[in-house]
């Protein structure tokens, strides 16, 4: 009888999950079934290139059917998990709701951006760790241009071209700097706006930029913003979020229509619903082999679960796509090793090889087995590792078309909001008083 082992979650761990199985376990032994409610892994180091337009979104996503060779790809949403009969339910793409078994499960259902109680955060913050939130935000980000530059009055128009980013972590740092960066090229082509001139605010709780990082590289990432025009505000919270200000912990009221959250993740909420044992944290208890504990057929990895981390004993392991894919591929082997397909079930072991904050520009920072590199030789370090990181010949071609487009042409301004979502057919809204339809339509009614 063949064994059926499920991986729930197809981004980084889930993925390399299941590509991992598909070496490890030979065809008749098992059924390997991947649960995932989009038919791709976003690569999110590239997400920032993605909202700068610097790469096309198709290019930041690898197709699972693409990757993967034998994997049972399932498109739809888990809702819960019963660990003690071995089923896992899920709401499939079409509305239906049904059940796995499984005798093997692997949790990967990644994190979600962390918010707090701050009074308008939700009504009016966009997030930024979604390929839907990336686009979104290039599309504002032209909106507010295209508005901005119809105002006559200039306190109106400041608040268009003011944007404030929180969180300076990799994601929002990065998703600063190239946003800015295509702002700051962009803006030419509208005069009034030009003339006006841009504001981006970088909002940090903690007293420094990337804890990620070593202070002194932190520093030179933070003269690099502060050169470019970005202000940076460290020990700084926002209070306040409304659809034309935001406050800060400082007092200060900041006009602005877009705030961009980027202040954290934690783990997803549908993991409170699998029936498995959560750390102070709410991330699944797993030991160093990522077995949860309890369950001898249960495994969880990635940012959703608490993996000690062999660098720091106590610690769970941070929530980065280099700890994911790791697990994911360890996770691999240990399944088939329980299933008796060779080897023996090991602890995840792994040292950071390095981090990378690709500021655009050419211009990055980067600390690598020790060695520290900024500027240039940082900037292509990053963009080599990630090339070396995307799955797949095609995919690293498309990259490399893409960063060489953007260094040979001007940026695309157009505003695509609309794309993927066309308006019903009919006379109706073709005879509408306001033509509707784009973000700067949109706001500029409001
Ligand atoms: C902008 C940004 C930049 C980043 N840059 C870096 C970087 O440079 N280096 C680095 O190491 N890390 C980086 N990270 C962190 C990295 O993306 C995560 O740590 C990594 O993706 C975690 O992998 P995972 O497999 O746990 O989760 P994910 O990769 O998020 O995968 C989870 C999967 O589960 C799916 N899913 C979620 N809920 C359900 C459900 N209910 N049903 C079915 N499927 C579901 C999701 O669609 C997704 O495919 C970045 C993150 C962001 C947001």
């Amino acid at each position: 009888m063949a064994w059926t082992v499920v991986v729930a979650g197809g981004g980084f761990g889930g993925y390399f999950a299941a590509r991992t199985l598909e070496r490890a376990l030979p065809p008749a032994a098992a059924r390997i079934v991947l649960v995932n409610d989009v038919n791709f892994l976003l690569f999110t180091p590239l997400l920032p290139g993605a909202a700068a337009g610097t790469l096309e979104p198709r290019h930041v996503v690898v197709p699972l059917r693409e990757e993967l060779d034998r994997t049972d790809l399932r498109l739809g949403r888990v809702l819960g998990a019963d660990p003690e009969r071995r089923q896992l339910r899920l709401a499939t793409i079409d509305g239906r709701e049904e059940s796995i078994g499984y005798d093997h499960l692997i949790v990967a259902l990644g994190s979600v951006s962390r918010t707090l109680p701050i009074p308008g955060l939700s009504e009016h913050a966009v997030g930024f760790k979604t390929l839907a939130e990336a686009i979104a935000l290039r599309n504002r980000v032209i909106a507010n241009l295209e508005t901005a530059e119809t105002l006559e009055d200039p306190d109106a128009r400041a608040a268009y071209l003011t944007h404030v980013v929180v969180g300076a972590g990799y994601a929002g740092l990065e998703g600063a700097a190239e946003l800015q960066d295509f702002m700051a090229d962009v803006i030419e082509r509208y005069p009034r706006c030009r003339q006006q001139g841009m504001r981006w605010l970088l909002v940090e709780a903690r007293d420094r930029v990337m804890p990620e990082v070593s202070p002194s590289l932190a520093a030179f990432a933070t003269r690099e913003l502060t050169g470019r025009g970005i202000e940076i505000r460290t020990n700084t919270t926002v209070d306040e979020v409304t659809d034309r200000a935001v406050r800060l912990s400082t007092g200060e009221l900041v006009p602005c229509r877009t705030l961009v959250w980027t202040a954290g993740v934690k783990p997803h909420p549908v993991i409170t619903r699998l029936g498995l044992p959560l750390d102070d944290g709410g991330r699944i208890r797993a030991d160093a082999t990522m077995r949860v504990a309890g369950f001898e057929n249960v495994w969880a990895i990635g940012d959703a679960a608490a993996v000690p981390d062999p660098a720091r004993p106590g610690q769970p392991s941070p929530p980065t796509a280099q700890h994911a894919m790791r697990q994911g591929k360890l996770v691999g082997r240990n399944v088939a090793a329980a299933l008796g397909a060779g080897g023996r079930v090991k602890p995840f072991k792994f040292k950071t090889l390095g981090v990378f904050v690709d500021m655009g520009r050419y211009e990055a920072v980067a600390e690598t087995v020790g060695i520290r590199w900024r500027g240039f030789p940082a900037w292509w370090l990053a963009r080599s590792y990630h090339l070396l990181l995307m799955p797949g010949v095609s995919r690293k071609l498309r990259l490399v078309v893409d960063w060489t487009a953007d260094l040979l042409f001007p940026r695309d301004t157009s505003e695509l909001g609309t794309l993927g979502h066309p308006a019903p057919l009919g006379d109706e809204r073709l005879l509408a008083t306001s033509a509707g339809g784009t973000q700067a339509e949109t706001e500029a009614r409001s």
